[in-house]
């Protein structure tokens, strides 16, 4: 199937070269073998694919004819798992590339709530500066910031450890692009209606802003409806939404001229972002000094496209066989340099797809969330039962807070009210303490073990978690009412949104399939070992995986 997203301005803006090329599935012409004597790579790629779950990856594996059927042909772990039990996007892309669980990174959610803030919203976004005068958490209000990340990254230890090492972070959100990218990072940027952005009061680089004219000219241009290939069709089924008529499962990706919503919510995104990953590299000469270099890229598309149309729908496949294009796209522009480059690519939580669709599909069980679980009106019912100051309670996700304005007897007696409301609520699975959390050690069992204490432990922080945590029971989906543009998502203690692919490719590098539990925080000590750069164990929590079949080994 064709499928080619990036417009022929684009594409010239970007220095690409004809991108008809054919690609051969697999590796080009006999590599000479890697093993624990070769010499490590002049180029790491990360690749975090947006909510790209184990279960997409088994879906379309055998579909994939691009870059994604390459990266199947090297070093595959299956059964990869974002531990931890908040399964948003902030904190598993800092697991990424910190080694660490959000217990220690600090990124406990997308947001949390810091009620003795000074500013009037309390609520917090992950990858902002809150003190900055005049913003507030919502999307556009806020100072995008890394203060908030407590460790640091592998492209912050390559720095250290060779300060002409480069590193470059490329994405299509800002908390992807900072998590992974660190502080050190040369250059960071993410996705915007304008085409490309950073930090505040910084400048882009002159590619940056040419790649920034481009994807900007693309995102004002309209886009016909895409034609569905074959092996799509059996998606392409009308899920009715609500009353209104409203459904989901059978779009084609078509949209108007300067739409950025729908934009992000299709390859033409991660085309953006590949491209422009690859004009910087060029330009800046990564993978061709001395060291190692280090690019990240962040693709974001299968996330909009899971949660505006759910997982199973025309529209996830039209995006898969995208993104397994414009990966092949991205590699075979690599491989033309000749630069010996490792590729690792994983997710930052997995996804689930609606319940409408999942009661359509043999899962007649799954729900939505009863509105009576929102934080503000279990405060209220509780606040006027006992005859409190309201409001008592704030929350998002599974953390719930408690207002300072309570005194400890008024918080005790609060919680013995709500505690067991909660916990015999139907869709409810567990209501844990963070008394219970700050008792629990963090587990180092292999991770599809692991209890749901466990999993909401490697998410709790002293400073930043809720008073108490609620846990969904499995299948219930926390999005009360389906609106345009939301109608699935993640973020749950269950293996749905927990599980992701972890894949790894090199030239010369023998493949094999390892489908025993791993973790995205080894992806860090795993990438550091091939290059020889020190990682001190205790201040980790992942291992280095041996990416060498056979009695050798890459970790050293
Ligand atoms: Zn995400």
């Amino acid at each position: 199937m064709k499928l080619k997203y990036l417009t022929a301005a684009m594409a010239a803006a970007l220095c690409m070269t004809g991108t008809s090329a054919v690609f051969a599935q697999g590796t080009a012409a006999p590599a000479q073998k890697v093993t624990a004597a070769t010499p490590a790579p002049k180029l790491i790629v990360m690749i975090a694919v947006d909510q790209f779950s184990a279960d997409l990856f088994a879906e379309y594996r055998g579909s994939f004819s691009g870059g994604l059927a390459r990266l199947a042909s090297g070093v595959i772990f299956p059964s990869g798992y974002q531990a931890h039990g908040a399964t948003e996007t902030c904190p598993g892309h800092s697991t990424i590339l910190t080694g660490n669980h959000p217990a220690h990174t600090g990124i406990v959610a997308n947001h949390y709530f810091d009620l003795s803030a000074n500013r009037e919203d309390k609520r917090v976004y992950c990858a902002e500066d809150e003190t900055v005068a005049g913003t507030s958490s919502g999307g556009g209000k806020y100072a995008p910031s890394i203060n908030h990340l407590l460790v640091p990254t592998l492209g912050d230890l390559m720095k250290a450890h060779d300060p002409r090492a480069q590193v470059v972070s490329v994405s299509g959100k800002d908390r992807s692009a900072i998590m992974m990218g660190g502080r050190q990072a040369d250059e960071l940027m993410w996705l915007a209606p304008a085409g490309l952005t950073s930090y505040r009061g910084t400048t882009l680089s002159p590619t940056a802003q040419q790649a920034s004219a481009a994807i900007a000219a693309a995102i004002n241009q309209p886009r016909p409806a895409m034609t569905l290939p074959a092996d799509c069709a059996a998606h392409d089924i009308a899920i009715p939404l609500d009353a209104k008529g409203a459904t989901v499962g059978t779009g084609r990706m078509a949209r108007d001229a300067g739409d950025f919503r729908r934009f992000m919510a299709s390859p033409e995104a991660d085309g953006a972002v590949l491209a422009t990953a690859a004009a910087l590299r060029q330009v800046r000469k990564m993978g061709e000094g001395s060291g190692t270099d280090l690019l990240i890229v962040g693709l974001a598309a299968t996330d909009y496209v899971g949660h505006s149309t759910g997982t199973e729908g025309s529209e996830m496949c039209l995006q898969m066989a995208g993104l397994d294009r414009e990966l092949g796209d991205f590699f075979i522009r690599l491989d033309a340099t000749g630069i010996d480059y490792v590729v690792a690519l994983t997710a930052d939580h997995g996804g689930h797809d609606l319940p409408e669709r999942n009661r359509q599909n043999a899962w007649p069980d799954a729900q939505r969330i009863d509105k009576a679980l929102d934080p503000e009106a279990v405060g209220k019912a509780v606040a006027e039962k006992l005859g409190l100051p309201q409001p008592i309670l704030y929350g998002e996700g599974g953390d719930y807070y408690f207002a300072k304005t309570l005194t400890a007897a008024q918080r005790k007696a609060a919680l013995a009210e709500i505690l067991p409301r909660l916990r015999a609520h139907p869709q409810i699975e567990a209501v844990v303490t963070r008394e219970e959390l700050d008792a629990h050690p963090i587990s180092k069992r292999a991770p599809d073990t692991w209890t749901l204490l466990d999993k909401l432990r490697a998410s709790y922080h002293p400073q930043r978690s809720g008073d108490f945590i609620i846990a969904l029971k499995p299948r219930v989906t926390p999005i009360a009412e389906p609106g345009v543009g939301y109608v699935a998502t993640h973020g749950s203690v269950w293996d749905y949104d927990r599980r992701v692919p972890i894949l790894f490719w090199r030239k010369g590098l023998t493949g094999f399939e390892q489908p025993n539990a791993v973790m995205t925080v080894d992806i860090m000590p795993t990438l550091a070992s091939l290059i020889g750069v020190p990682v001190d164990a205790a201040k980790i929590d992942g291992r280095c995986l041996d990416l060498i079949a056979g009695p050798e080994s890459s970790c050293r």
